[in-house]
């Protein structure tokens, strides 16, 4: 991986979709640019005809969204990429599947004020934001009634007021959707504000845009995220070594000059990364990057997924085999998300 380093001064990658745009708004031209027909996406990549159209019932209730800068690293007119795999719907997702439900997580329990939810101790989530920079057909929150309340400031309002009463809070997650398809100018506010509630030390930002539209990392995030006195940590989320390109490795350079300490998290399917070489082979690129990894999560039983799975007993095996060839720290914990548990449960 050859790893490009920038001008720490200046921090600015090319958005593909129009590298003429401005720094601080060219990801906003990439999210307008991204695919958001399966046809569109599929005559990009010369994919066979038939095989896509299947798919369409499935885009119906969660479309279809790809940025072009993801798609650029699929390979072309093979329906079986790993990359392709993760965003494409297919007519499975309309088969149900006993045991796959709609809340799998006990979200819905967890709510302590609308857009804030707390499941284990001292750290809360806040759900910033129902829209992504990519639509994961495996995506636990895929059925979430974000619903359509106001949008700025003012809908967090609650949220925030738990935050700054709940002096047992220590952390707060930034989480969706994905809270970096907001703008700076709405982030920079709301750590701000929660930077105001003294007992507050870290700021945790879950988000595959680093991943998903890499010029995202530009100079106006850097300033909000290091700028206040909230100690920032970053979850990415990559499943597969082919995600990491140069662009990516590029956006996540800007962030550890600029000493965010950066995890990853990835969800273990069925097609995409079931196998311990590919598992192997993307802790050896992450470690590269200055990434470590974090959690390897067992698939959430979310309804319209169920093709995904990999069993625990498949997963524990491809945890072994990375064990006996990799230094412990690069292997991500092998979790599970149990309903009503304090924490994630550790399967190996
Ligand atoms: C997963 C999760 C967290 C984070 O858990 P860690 O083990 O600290 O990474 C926090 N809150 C909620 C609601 C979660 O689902
Ligand atoms: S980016 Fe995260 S929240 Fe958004 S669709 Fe993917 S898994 Fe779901």
């Amino acid at each position: 991986m050859n790893i490009v380093t920038t001008d720490s001064q200046s921090a600015s990658i090319n958005c593909i979709a129009n590298p003429a745009t401005s720094p601080s708004e060219g990801w906003k031209a990439s999210m307008r640019a991204a695919f958001r027909r399966t046809g569109d996406l599929a005559e990009y990549l010369q994919l066979p005809d038939t095989a896509w159209q299947k798919g369409l019932a499935a885009a119906e209730d969660f479309p279809l969204f790809v940025p072009r800068e993801f798609a650029a690293k699929m390979l072309r007119g093979d329906l079986t990429d790993p990359l392709l795999r993760q965003v494409l719907p297919i007519e499975q997702e309309t088969v149900s599947v006993e045991g796959f439900t709609a809340n799998p997580v006990g979200d819905h329990e967890a709510t302590l004020t609308p857009g804030l939810l707390q499941k284990y101790h001292g750290r809360a989530l806040m759900v910033t934001t129902g829209a992504c920079a990519v639509h994961c057909r495996y995506c636990f929150r895929r059925h979430f009634p974000y619903g359509e309340g106001p949008k700025g400031i003012d809908a967090w309002s609650a949220a925030l007021a738990a935050i700054h009463q709940d002096t047992s809070l220590h952390e707060i997650l930034l989480s969706g959707g994905d809270p970096l398809t907001l703008t700076d100018g709405i982030l920079g506010q709301l750590v701000e504000n929660i930077a105001a509630a003294r007992h507050i030390r870290r700021l945790r930002i879950h988000t595959r845009l680093p991943v998903m539209i890499p010029c995202r990392i530009n100079d106006q995030l850097l300033t909000w995220l290091t700028g206040s006195r909230l100690k920032p940590f970053m979850v990415i989320h990559v499943n597969h070594p082919h995600e990491l390109a140069d662009d990516v490795a590029q956006a996540l350079a800007l962030l550890s000059e600029a000493q965010v300490p950066l995890l990853n998290q990835s969800v273990l399917l069925r097609g995409v990364n079931d196998d311990a070489e590919t598992l192997i082979e993307l802790s050896e690129k992450l470690l590269d990057l200055n990434v470590m990894p974090y959690y390897l999560h067992q698939l959430d039983r979310v309804q319209g997924a169920a093709h995904f799975e990999v069993s625990r007993a498949e997963g524990l095996r491809i945890v072994q085999t990375m064990r006996s060839r990799l230094p412990g720290y690069a292997i991500p914990r092998y979790v599970e998300e149990i309903a009503g548990d304090t924490s994630k449960r550790v399967i190996a």
